[in-house]
């Protein structure tokens, strides 16, 4: 059914990159003959699930939307891949992505941008919006995401579906091509809070192939949703984070984000406002530690190794200096070229200490007001972005207005702690949907989980 609905809606949204139909449909038959023994390999068996493209996978293609990968399969999965093999999920195929998860729309992938299936005239969110559109145009039920700066829970707000960041740490990046190493984390793209939590129970878990995998498991985190899913959040204290919200949100979702803590005051949650400081300064932040970690991922790239090599025109003998100009040149984008002209310059000598130093500072001040406010309250919640879905093309030349997407998913991030966008409903003012975020402490991933399906 899943594969159906590709083949009939996909020509308009283009959620994938590569449909893999035929090992699906392998899987799914496994899966069919594991279940008629009554012995399936976990309750997902038999439920297939898309893979953003940025994640290795054996022999299907792994692009990370990027030229410079054209071509390339992997010779192995990521962890999460063999985790969803293992569990019995079919593996329908790869979803479109911005250029190694750079950016908030999907336009940024050079094999042209995905479409939000509520208006095909606009951006599904980024970086992961193919994997959202995929999950919110029902060609299939579950996905898998990263999230870096936002690239979950943004494109899930935008089109109308569930979202989750868990704990930095909390999944394995073992196979996750990095774009910032101490941002990246694997997780969860459904439809609703309770599919999230599963599919977090089959991924996550301890890696030994990942350095900052914690050891502590993650468990309860289904049970946590569907408590939430009863409405009854007596004694948990909720904090409105006062800095995320009014100016520069659209009033349409912040209606929606009053209403839904409404809605969590009606489950006997106590509501109180709490400010985080240093959170105007985390976009500031993020964008010279992102770059900076990114140019440094991206050095790899040198047309010896992986995917495209380009030889320079008019040479006769090439060195390997110039074969790597020229295909660095043609292979990376625009967005690319621009964040790893800004991470080289915050590393540079001279320049280390009041770029990169400075924003590893604020990094540290962005915990201490986190930790600060759990002191207060259990979760924090915000509108997880301050507009709908924009339209293509709008904010593509500008990206000061891109990177302002991200005003309220970044701080987890740099703070490392788990995050999820759960649906608010359809702003008055053009119908789209808006996103409700619930924050938590680290490895308190199940409070997401708890007071997300309580806000569902
Ligand atoms: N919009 C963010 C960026 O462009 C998203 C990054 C991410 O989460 N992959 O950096």
């Amino acid at each position: 059914a899943a594969l159906d609905c590709t083949a009939e809606v996909d020509g308009s949204v283009h959620a994938y990159l590569h449909v893999d139909a035929e090992g699906a449909l392998a899987q799914a038959a496994a899966s069919d003959d594991r279940r008629a023994a009554g012995q399936p390999a976990s309750p997902l068996d038999g439920v297939p699930v898309a893979v953003k493209d940025v994640l290795a996978t054996q022999g299907l293609p792994t692009t990370c939307g990027s030229r410079i990968l054209e071509g390339w399969r992997p010779p192995y999965d990521a962890t999460v891949v063999t985790r969803l093999r293992a569990a019995g999920l079919p593996i329908l195929g790869k979803t479109n992505m911005d250029e190694f998860a750079m950016g908030s729309s999907t336009e940024h992938s050079a094999y042209g941008p995905t479409h939000n299936p509520w208006d095909l005239d606009r951006i599904p969110g980024g970086s992961g919006g193919g994997s959202a559109a995929a999950v919110a145009s029902f060609q299939a039920p579950l996905a898998l995401g990263t999230d870096t700066g936002g690239s979950i829970r943004q494109p899930g707000a935008v089109t109308g579906t569930v979202g989750m960041k868990p704990t930095y740490g909390a999944v394995s990046r073992y196979g996750l091509v990095a774009l910032a190493n101490s941002l990246d984390q694997v997780g969860p793209v459904t439809r609703t809070v309770e599919d999230a939590a599963m599919l977090h129970e089959v991924i996550g878990g301890h890696d030994p192939r990942d350095s900052t995998s914690v050891e502590q498991p993650l468990t309860g985190l289904l049970d946590a949703a569907r408590q939430g899913a009863q409405g009854d959040l007596t004694g948990v204290r909720v904090g409105v984070i006062r800095e995320l919200g009014g100016e520069g949100y659209q009033a349409g979702v912040l209606t929606r984000f009053t209403e839904t803590v409404d809605l969590l005051v009606g489950a006997g949650a106590e509501v109180v406002e709490v400010s985080c400081p240093s959170f105007e300064h985390a976009l500031a932040a993020y964008y010279l530690i992102l770059p900076a970690e990114a140019s440094s991922n991206l050095a790899k790239f040198d047309a010896m190794r992986y995917g495209l090599r380009v030889l320079p025109e008019g040479v006769d003998s090439p060195s390997a200096e110039q074969v790597m100009r020229a295909s660095r040149d043609a292979g990376f984008g625009d967005e690319v070229k621009r964040r790893i002209m800004i991470g080289t310059y915050a590393l540079s000598s001279g320049y280390y200490d009041a770029y990169y130093g400075q924003a590893q500072k604020v990094r540290t001040l962005i915990s201490r007001d986190f930790a600060a406010a759990f002191e207060q309250v259990d979760v924090l919640v915000s509108p997880t972005a301050p507009t709908t879905a924009f339209k293509l093309g709008e904010k593509l030349d500008d990206p000061i207005a891109m990177y302002l997407n991200d005003l309220a998913t970044i701080p987890a991030n740099l703070a490392g702690l788990p995050g999820i966008s759960v649906p608010s409903g359809l702003a008055d003012e053009d119908g789209l949907p808006a996103g409700f975020q619930v924050l938590a402490p680290a490895l308190a991933d199940d409070r997401c989980y708890r007071v997300g399906a309580a806000a569902e």
